[in-house]
């Protein structure tokens, strides 16, 4: 848990303090910089559930932020914090990421106050399905015009359900998957949803770590090798990012952090080991091979390379920003950096990889899921084969040379095996994401570069996404 000081700015108010400093640096029409920050509207609901013999009644959320580009899109969160102000927040900053790696949607969020572990899967069933039909009845959740997606205390079974019940809702619409992305793959889902966000971290930090210039500025050397790293959050998207991090370039992640406090190794923890203990026992304490602390929050003040808050907003806050020791932050949560910390980071020196952009992987792989849903085709099933066969002539051509050529030349080991096989979709989704993750930074770190007003991504990143916004109204004569 944070323990955000009672005198800091709400999270809405927050991001408005973020876009505020960076509109200022650019030159909008009157009147369109209030017209781009507002969240055009906020649905409530209250319902009620007949569960274990009484009616229980259940609020939720859905905000729009910004429809200059629909459907709007952001996901569903489940969790007794659920606020206005949050959901707000957060359908803002969906527009900015939309924006930002040109994901052609508006920005949305809807949020139920529950706690997804107080009930068993049906009674979840019943409670989602429920605020699913309150939305839908409302277009609040239609391929058109507002497509969820999980986030925090939702996975893709909240998403299956979803689908089921517009379905149901709308028996003849041929466009009816398109309503939610984050579906299981058997319900119209699509291979790389599940990882995207985790895996969009992994990209951004790739990509960071390939301009030498913007290292030198976090104080940092070389590559991600061998980089210490700690977690805060072990759930889907800090899971899939230490993994891959850890697995696939070399990182040491030296500590956890969950609800229950943090776990520690100087050699580097091994992320699926801590992952299937938290599974089995519900926390981090007791992980075998770690040092283990009560005080989880503690340790984002911890001495290491790249911090990656991966959970709640506001945890590094006015409170513990002055102690925080990471060079380097990757928001791989929404929010998890106040605008009092910003502040203080900023004068620091330390480098912040924003949230809009470190954490748009999700967001990104839903969009390819929704394409695939209105196009009613998997990727590569047209082109796989066609590719493999032009391949094997080339193959072919090679093992002719390689003949003729006898010991003087040969094929190295396995390139025919990689060469010849055509990409799946999982393959495919991956290459989207990588291609998205590396232009997004360079236009962000572009005005970061150029401008001398500009002296944080943050600001850099906001000011590419209100332009695009900004041009967008224009566009439509406003
Ligand atoms: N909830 C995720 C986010 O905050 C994903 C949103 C989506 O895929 O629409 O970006």
């Amino acid at each position: 848990m944070s323990h955000k000081p009672l005198n800091e700015p709400s999270f809405r108010e927050s991001v408005d303090l973020m876009f505020n400093r960076a509109v200022k640096l650019l030159d909008l029409s009157p009147g369109l910089e209030e017209k781009i920050r507002v969240c055009n509207a906020t649905y409530t609901v209250r319902f009620g559930v007949r569960l274990r013999g009484k009616i229980h009644t259940f609020t939720g959320y859905r905000a729009v932020h910004s429809e200059h580009m629909e459907p709007v899109k952001g996901g569903i969160r489940f969790a007794t914090s659920v606020n206005q102000d949050e959901v707000e927040a957060l359908a803002a900053l969906m527009t900015y990421k939309c924006a930002l790696v040109e994901t052609p949607f508006g920005g949305s969020k809807g949020g139920l106050c529950v706690d997804p572990r107080e009930w068993d899967a049906h009674e979840m069933e019943q409670i989602t399905r429920r605020f699913a039909y309150e939305l839908i009845k409302r277009d609040l959740i239609n391929p058109s015009q507002n497509v969820p997606a999980p986030d925090m205390g939702t996975s893709e079974r909240e998403m299956a359900w979803i689908a089921d019940q517009y379905n149901r809702m709308h028996t003849t619409d041929i466009n009816a998957k398109a309503c939610v992305t984050g579906k299981p793959l058997n319900a119209g889902g699509i291979a790389g949803r599940t990882e995207a966000t985790g895996r969009g971290v992994q990209f951004a930090l790739r990509e960071f770590f390939r301009h030498s210039e913007d290292v030198a500025r976090t104080g940092l050397e070389g590559k991600l090798d061998g980089k210490r790293v700690i977690v805060q959050g072990l759930g889907n998207v800090g899971y899939h990012a230490a993994k891959f991090l850890s697995e696939e370039d070399g990182c040491k992640v030296v500590a956890v952090i969950e609800r229950d406090g943090a776990v520690m190794r100087p050699q580097g923890l091994d992320v699926e080991a801590v992952r299937q203990h938290i599974m089995e026992t519900g926390g981090v304490k007791g992980c075998p091979n770690a040092d283990y602390t009560e005080l989880g929050n503690s340790v984002l003040e911890h001495e290491c390379d790249i911090l990656i808050p991966a959970a709640l907003e506001g945890v590094i806050n006015l409170s513990n920003a002055h102690s925080v020791r990471a060079p380097l932050i990757v928001e791989a949560a929404n929010g998890p950096v106040t605008a009092g910390a910003d502040d203080i980071l900023r004068q620091k020196g330390t480098v912040i990889i924003p949230d809009m952009y470190a954490n748009a992987g999700g967001v990104t792989v839903s969009y390819f899921e929704w394409v695939k849903n209105l196009s009613h085709i998997r990727f590569g099933r047209m082109q796989r084969r066609q590719e493999e066969a032009r391949h094997q002539l080339i193959v072919d051509e090679l093992e002719r040379l390689d003949r003729y050529l006898g010991d003087a030349w040969s094929m190295s080991p396995g390139f025919k095996e990689k060469y010849l096989k055509g990409a799946d979709e999982l393959e495919l989704v991956r290459s989207g994401l990588d291609d998205t993750m590396r232009i997004a930074y360079q236009s962000m770190r572009e005005p970061w570069h150029t401008r001398e007003d500009v002296s944080d991504l943050r600001t850099a990143a906001y000011m590419v996404s209100i332009d695009r916004v900004a041009q967008s109204y224009r566009a439509k004569g406003l």
